[in-house]
């Protein structure tokens, strides 16, 4: 089996947008006016995967902190995109990985994950890992496609 491997600092969301929308309401018994509320919206590689509406731009950020404390995983299917995180970009390159670590830098037995393959796709921007991590290195991927 082969499964995607996301990156260690990889969340949900990579971009978080506030925007003050006004809107006109229209009432006979109280009359009309301008009114304003404030957008959220979440973003994970260019899609938008979260949107709500506050009154404020100040209760819209406490409301996206709550947010952002409990939504930790995303449903968005980003199969095609790089895994950069950050990145929106489409991938062009798919490298296996060769050795897997835990967060903490450890070296995993190979017993744990051998009838398993995991992979890595990344954007021409991103497909020099460079050799400071141990995981994410140049020299821990082999290019499949
Ligand atoms: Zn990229």
């Amino acid at each position: 089996m082969e499964f995607p491997h996301k990156m260690t600092d990889d969340r949900f969301y990579d971009e978080v947008k506030l925007k003050i929308i006004p809107r006109h309401k229209e009432s006979c018994a109280s009359g009309d006016e301008w009114r304003t509320s404030c957008q959220i919206q979440l973003f994970s590689k260019g899609t938008c995967v979260y949107e709500n509406y506050s009154g404020t731009i100040k209760d819209a950020l406490i409301k996206t902190l709550s947010v952002l404390n409990e939504l930790l995983i995303s449903n968005t299917d980003h199969e095609n995109k790089c895994f950069q995180y950050g990145c929106s970009n489409d991938a062009t390159v798919k490298y296996q990985i060769n050795e897997r670590f835990s967060r903490m830098g450890e070296k995993l037995d190979k017993e744990e994950y051998s009838q398993s393959r995991y992979y890595r796709k990344f954007c021409d921007d991103h497909s020099i890992r460079g050799d400071c991590s141990r995981e994410d290195s140049d020299d821990n991927y082999t290019k499949t496609t």
